[in-house]
C-alpha cells in the first residue's frame, strides 16, 4: 500500500466520521479501529505512519503475527473475531486492548478461568446479535442486559466495557438501522453498569451506525483497499 493511498483512505474515513458524529453532537467522539484482516503488517505500518493508531484482527494467529511483526510501534490491538476455546490462552498472552466479541456466558466462564490462572484481566465487549441472524454470533437482545450483569458480577477477571454488534446483512438501510438502534438501547441501559463503548459500524454502514449512537467503528476494506 502506497503512502498516498493510505492518506487518501484515512482522510476519507475521518471526513465521513466527522460529518456523522457532528450531526449527533460536537461532544460525540468516535474511535476508529482499522481492521487489518485483509492486509499485511506492512500496510498496517503505512497506515500507522499516516496517523492511525488502533487496529483489529479477527483471528488470534493473525493478531499474534502482526503484533509481533510491529512490536516496535505503540499500536493498540483489538480482537474482533469469534474466539475458539482452544485459542483463549493465546489471546490472553497477546494482552489485547479490547476484545469485542465475548458472545456467551460459556465463553466468559472459560475466558475468566484462564485469565485467573494467568493472573490477568481482559477488557471485553458483549457481542449482541441484534440483527437476529443465525450466521452471526452474539447473545439475544432480550437477554443481553441480564447476561452483561451476570458476567459483571461473576467473572472478576473480565472487565466489561460495553457492547458490540455487526449490522444486519442487507442493503435495506431501515433494517440495518433497526439492528443498530436495538444495540444502542441496550448500551444506554448498561451505562450505569460501566458500559463505555458501543462498537458498531463497518465500511458499508459506519455513518448510519454513528447516527444511531455508535462511538467505536471497525473499518476494514475502506481503509486498506
Ligand atoms: C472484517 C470485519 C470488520 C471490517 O469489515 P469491513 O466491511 O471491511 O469494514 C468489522 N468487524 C468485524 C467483526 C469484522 O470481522
Amino acid at each position: 500500500m502506497e503512502k498516498e493511498l493510505a492518506v487518501k483512505n484515512l482522510d476519507k474515513v475521518i471526513t465521513k466520521v466527522e460529518a456523522s458524529r457532528l450531526r449527533v453532537s460536537e461532544h460525540h467522539i468516535v474511535k476508529i479501529i482499522g481492521i487489518s484482516k485483509y492486509s499485511t503488517a506492512e500496510d498496517v505500518k503505512t497506515l500507522y505512519e499516516v496517523g492511525q493508531r488502533a487496529f483489529g484482527e479477527n483471528k488470534v494467529q493473525d493478531l499474534k503475527t502482526k503484533k509481533e511483526d510491529l512490536d516496535d510501534l505503540p499500536i493498540e490491538w483489538h480482537f474482533v473475531g469469534r474466539l475458539q476455546k482452544n485459542k483463549i490462552n493465546n489471546l490472553i498472552d497477546l494482552s489485547p486492548t479490547l476484545m469485542h466479541s465475548l458472545d456467551s456466558i460459556e465463553l466468559a466462564e472459560e475466558l475468566n478461568k484462564k485469565l485467573e490462572a494467568k493472573n490477568k484481566k481482559m477488557s471485553c465487549l458483549l457481542q449482541i446479535n441484534s440483527a437476529y441472524e443465525d450466521s452471526k454470533a452474539g447473545v439475544e437482545p432480550s437477554e443481553a442486559v441480564s447476561i452483561y450483569k451476570y458476567i459483571n458480577e461473576n467473572f472478576e477477571n473480565i472487565r466489561l466495557k460495553g457492547v458490540m454488534s455487526i449490522g444486519a446483512h442487507t442493503n435495506e438501510r431501515e433494517v440495518v438501522k433497526k439492528s443498530f438502534i436495538t444495540t444502542k438501547n441496550i448500551f444506554d441501559e448498561l451505562k450505569p453498569f460501566g458500559a463505555k463503548y458501543c462498537s458498531m459500524g463497518m465500511s458499508s454502514d459506519f455513518d448510519l451506525a454513528i447516527a444511531c449512537g455508535s462511538n467505536m467503528i471497525r473499518v476494514g476494506s475502506t481503509l486498506f483497499k
